[in-house]
């Protein structure tokens, strides 16, 4: 008994023990074998007792101390022994690897009639690139739409197999995607030296569903130590998203099965002027007109935050101006601390009570400029959410939020408010109707996207034996599934496999259902601080009620549950506006 009270002292010797590590990375689980070494991990589960995800969704009348005794288990649900975790680390970077270098050399790949539309030298990493690239190319009148049928046409050859391994990092080669002929070039817009020769075939080989079941096999090494969630699949939902699977589905069919598709689909046509194409998945022009250019914002904030102290001394006045509370601007701004960026920017969570989590943003020798301040804004929304939800938060095991999409979402709060806080106009109605429909039509992408590596993953569980080439067919077969029930109907095409075009599905071991969810939340929150109009103590009242199931921490927060209707009401709203 005395035990417990030590373990869950608010800065017992546990508090210190359990340090970042285990609250806020992904690499816990390296660090849980150390204390299953040292014994802790064994006292934690003599004392507390593991819940499974369907005691705590029925948990909503849980006492606190009862939720902060079964996180504080949770941590120790699985003891993997070091060589699996070493397996999967090796097998994920070997991935990752394969999917930093699988870049198209775009000048050397030829339209239907050998049309060369794309500059000397450019090298596109798929999928990210390549999809950014049609984005781009809305704005290219003359020759936009071949190059997005040409990248089209490169990624089902990505999906299904069908590109030469010789076209993959290699400009010494020619390309038509349509014929799949491959031909030395003649074009030298590389370095000689930095490039390999290799024999000039168009054999293909199914390399990327290779790497798919290897990291597939390492993950499942972990099976047998993992009594509470014994696959891979049950580790992602039910462990780390704390979401059951079934109802992440139902969420996602939700959203590609929701009548406002077609509706958005429309304006999407309208404003193209002609009928949707399947790369029309990633159109891009739902955007606010901008009200000030980048040069006007840049010397307004540069005069305003010469340095990151600047920044720093603002603070209490810019929390104040969102919404806090005189007292609580000050209490928050003098528990975080500020520091200029080495990258882009990024908030580094404390895991002590009582240390300050660091703001970090970008401060070049001019001074801060838009963008950087535009980071720093978010970034303080993360700092904001972590002081409260770590020192004002009852159980130090409850700290944090219940996953990343949370703390996101949060921290789109804050940045949202970024112009008005330079004593500038907000976006007006209309930009904001443009940016819902912009993340509606994102949303409808990625929920797709992530059906379809959830099958994957399913698939390969029902055949844990198979051959690349096995994994390929049925990958294919259910990126066409997926597109012909939900996406068919809106694009009049059938057979489409561009869903299964993303790189995560080779490297990120099942990630994707994560940014559909992320979107749903960010607008539960986005729709509740609007109706409480009091975004400070909403804010403070949400971010203290720490890293519970996801369901119970939105329906303390909102009233319901994790689910897409915010999302909806808000995009019902923004068609009207468009119109
Ligand atoms: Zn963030």
């Amino acid at each position: 008994m005395t035990l417990k009270v030590v373990i869950l002292g608010a800065n017992g010797f546990i508090g210190s023990a359990l340090t970042t590590a285990i609250l806020r990375t992904r690499a816990w689980e390296v660090y849980a074998m150390d204390l299953f070494a040292n014994k802790l991990a064994h006292v934690v589960l003599l004392n507390f007792p593991l819940t499974t995800l369907e005691e705590r969704l029925s948990g909503d009348q849980w006492p606190r101390r009862q939720w902060a005794e079964a996180k504080l288990a949770l941590r120790f649900s699985r003891r993997v022994p070091s060589e699996v975790n070493l397996a999967i680390g090796k097998a994920v970077a070997e991935a990752s690897q394969f999917v930093a270098t699988y870049n198209i050399w775009m000048h050397h790949v030829l339209g239907p009639s050998g049309e060369r539309p794309f500059p000397a030298k450019m090298r596109l990493l798929e999928h990210w690139n390549l999809r950014d690239e049609i984005k781009a190319d809305y704005s290219d009148r003359s020759n936009g739409l071949l190059k997005q049928r040409m990248i089209q046409r490169v990624m089902e050859r990505i999906v299904d197999g069908t590109i030469p391994d010789a076209v993959v990092d290699n400009p010494r080669v020619d390309w038509n995607p349509f014929t799949n002929e491959v031909k030395a070039s003649a074009i030298v817009d590389y370095d000689p030296a930095a490039i390999p020769e290799q024999p000039v075939t168009n054999t293909a080989s199914s390399a990327r569903y290779g790497m798919i079941l290897h990291t597939f096999r390492a993950v499942k090494l972990a099976d047998p130590y993992s009594p509470t969630a014994p696959t891979h699949i049950a580790r992602k939902f039910n462990e780390e998203r704390q979401l059951p699977e079934a109802r992440v589905k139902a969420m996602l069919e939700r959203i590609v099965g929701s009548p406002l598709v077609p509706r958005v689909a429309a304006i999407i046509e309208q404003r193209l002027g002609r009928k949707l194409q399947p790369f029309d998945l990633w159109y891009n022009g739902f955007r606010p007109r901008a009200q000030y250019t980048d040069e006007q914002l840049d010397e307004i904030v540069r005069k305003r935050y010469p340095t990151a102290d600047a920044y720093a001394r603002d603070m209490p006045r810019l929390l104040e101006q969102i919404g806090f509370t005189k007292e609580r601007a000050a209490y928050l701004a003098a528990r975080i601390a500020v520091d200029p960026a080495r990258g882009s920017g990024h908030a580094l969570p404390s895991s002590r009570r009582g240390d300050k989590p660091r703001l970090r943003t970008r401060v070049g020798t001019e001074g801060m400029d838009y963008k950087g301040f535009n980071i720093a804004v978010h970034e303080m929304g993360h700092t904001v959410e972590q002081v409260f939800s770590l020192n004002d938060i009852d159980y130090y095991t409850l700290a944090s939020v219940p996953n990343n999409a949370f703390t996101e979402a949060l921290a789109f709060v804050f940045q949202a408010k970024d112009l008005e806080l330079l004593g500038l106009a907000q976006p007006s109605r209309e930009a904001r109707a443009e940016q819902t429909l912009n993340d509606f039509w994102g949303t409808y992408e990625i929920a797709g996207v992530a059906l379809v590596e959830m099958e994957m993953w399913h698939w390969m569980y029902d055949h844990p034996e198979a051959a690349p080439a096995e994994l390929r067919d049925a990958t294919v077969r259910i990126a066409r599934d997926v597109w012909n029930r939900w996406y068919a109907p809106v694009f009049g095409q059938r057979d489409v496999t561009l869903l299964g075009v993303y790189a995560h599905m080779v490297n990120n071991l099942l990630y994707l259902p994560d940014y559909p969810i992320g979107h749903m939340i960010a607008f539960q929150i986005e729709q509740q601080m609007e109706k409480a109009g009091n975004i400070g103590s909403e804010f403070e009242r949400m971010a203290k009620f720490g890293s519970v199931t996801p369901d119970l921490w939105m329906r303390h927060a909102t009233g319901a549950p994790v689910g897409p209707d915010a999302l909806l009401a808000a995009t019902e709203k923004a068609v009207a506006a468009a119109r």
